[in-house]
């Protein structure tokens, strides 16, 4: 087949024109999708064929009929939740990935899929400030790094008491203690069920007014019962304040009583390459194991999560699985020695695109920019009649609400005019974003993750603000 044959070539341009379409207009469309679920149904359920559709019209059907219920992620005016856009080589490479159509199990069923994790392992230690010996994973998202990170931290605190999980299983085990601030994400609490490690075993202390978990508070809960094994959850930015715990302070206490220490860094462990912000993780490479994303504030299309964890030996142990039908490399690092997935994408290319588009300074650009972004939208929204900053942004993560100007106001009051602001900007298409409940108060977050937003960005979504509150 010759590039000239249409058998690709037709649906493969055909989703080139509607990306580029789609790109193009990152400006000008609603930010926040517009179509609703009935209208969506209505156009996608359409009836199976027995004879199936030719491959270009599934393409050209499938853009108009998603049209309108899609947010526009990549804008620089998309403000919810954690969701980074896409960089141009990450995009690129994502779509090579499924051209290649790779098996990233091991080196033996796609041998530059397998190189190219080995190379981005190595990078993303060196931009996170992680231990060089560390092992890592490239997983699907965060919520899979945990599992993976806490798979291997069951091995290791089970294995100091003589006990083999992976053979026995958890019947009959000690109950694993978990300890963490209230503020975990709930990515940990289904880590921990997938795991079996039972929520009734997990305590969730409380943080102080910065959102971080006092020193004596860690260590009155490790006192409660000192020989239990026990795996300390620390947080690398929390997701409404971007709270870091401190790690050089409460590492130690945990590693003294034997705790296996896990940071969740989803988006927070990226402040590494920030020389303004990187001294919030101070002690942090002192940790058992890391989880982090790929495709949120690094800007790599989903889905892309990266798990390291220092001792790597608990790492393979958890994972590890030789099959007679598959051969093994001594001669380059299998990937299924380190991932729960069997057959798996070969997700590293598009991380490799990614770190080797920004380069060092790149990474630390694009972070340091969501940082000043956010302290502008927070504070300029936060200072307009009507509005006030709830939580004043240290890096990319700020919250902000809307009060009721009855004098007779009551918290419910200020709370319900927070949901309908919130509500009025994401309907004009300008702006989009999702809303929390924070310290018992509605707020709106303010969080930007992506490579495309600017100032120019910042002033328009401070101008749909002002208007709102204006009428
Ligand atoms: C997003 C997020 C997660 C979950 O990550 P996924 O990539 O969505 O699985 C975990 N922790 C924090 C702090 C997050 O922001």
């Amino acid at each position: 087949m010759s590039s000239g044959d249409p058998t690709f070539s037709r649906p493969l341009n055909a989703a080139v024109q509607h990306a580029l379409a789609h790109l193009g207009a990152l400006d000008s469309l609603p930010v926040g999708a517009q179509a609703n679920a009935k209208t969506l149904r209505d156009r996608l359920a359409k009836p199976l064929d027995a004879a199936g559709v030719d491959a270009e019209q599934v393409i050209q059907d499938l853009a108009v009929d998603v049209s309108g219920g899609l947010h526009t992620t990549g804008s620089g005016r998309f403000f919810a939740w954690v969701i980074g856009g896409s960089l141009p080589a990450a995009l690129a490479a994502d779509w090579l990935t499924s051209a290649w159509d790779q098996n990233a199990h091991n080196y033996g069923c796609g041998p530059a899929a397998a190189v190219a994790e080995e190379v981005v392992g190595g990078w993303l230690k060196s931009v996170l400030g992680l231990p060089d010996s560390a092992s890592f994973a490239l997983v699907t998202g965060c919520q899979m790094a945990h599992t993976t990170c806490l798979a291997a931290a069951r091995h290791a605190v089970l294995e100091q008491r003589g006990w083999d999980v992976e053979k026995l299983g958890l019947y009959g085990a000690t109950p694993i203690r978990i300890l963490s601030t209230e503020q975990a994400h709930g990515s940990i609490e289904r880590a921990l069920r997938f795991l079996g490690l039972g929520t009734v075993h997990w305590t969730q202390l409380p943080a102080d007014s910065n959102g971080q978990l006092p020193p004596d508070v860690l260590t009155a809960a490790l006192a409660t019962d000192p020989s239990a094994p026990t795996i300390v959850i620390l947080q690398a930015g929390d997701l409404n304040i971007g709270a870091f715990d401190r790690f050089a302070e409460l590492i130690p206490i945990a590693k003294k009583h034997g705790a296996w220490v896990h940071v969740d860094g989803a988006f927070g462990l990226w402040v590494a390459a920030s020389p303004r912000h990187k001294h919030l993780l101070r002690g942090v490479e002192s940790a058992d194991s890391w989880a982090t994303d790929g495709h949120k504030w690094l800007n790599v299309p989903y889905d892309c999560g990266y798990a390291l964890i220092a001792d790597s030996s608990a790492h393979a142990k958890a994972m590890a699985h030789r099959a007679s039908y598959i051969s093994y490399s001594s001669e380059a690092r299998d990937q299924a020695d380190w991932n729960p997935e069997w057959s798996r994408r070969a997700r590293g290319f598009a991380s490799y695109a990614a770190l080797r588009q920004l380069g060092t300074d790149g990474v630390k650009d694009l972070i340091e920019r969501c940082c000043e972004h956010t302290t502008a939208l927070v504070c300029g929204i936060g200072s307009l009649p009507g509005a006030e900053i709830v939580w004043k942004s240290q890096i990319n993560q700020g919250l902000v609400r809307f009060l009721d100007t009855k004098p007779t106001a009551s918290a419910a009051d200020h709370d319900r005019r927070t949901n309908d602001v919130i509500e009025y900007i994401n309907a004009t298409g300008e702006a989009f974003f999702s809303g929390t409940t924070w310290r018992g108060r509605r707020a709106m977050r303010v969080s930007v993750c992506n490579w495309q937003t600017d100032a120019a960005d910042v002033e328009r979504t401070i101008a749909c603000v002002a208007r709102i509150l204006e009428r």
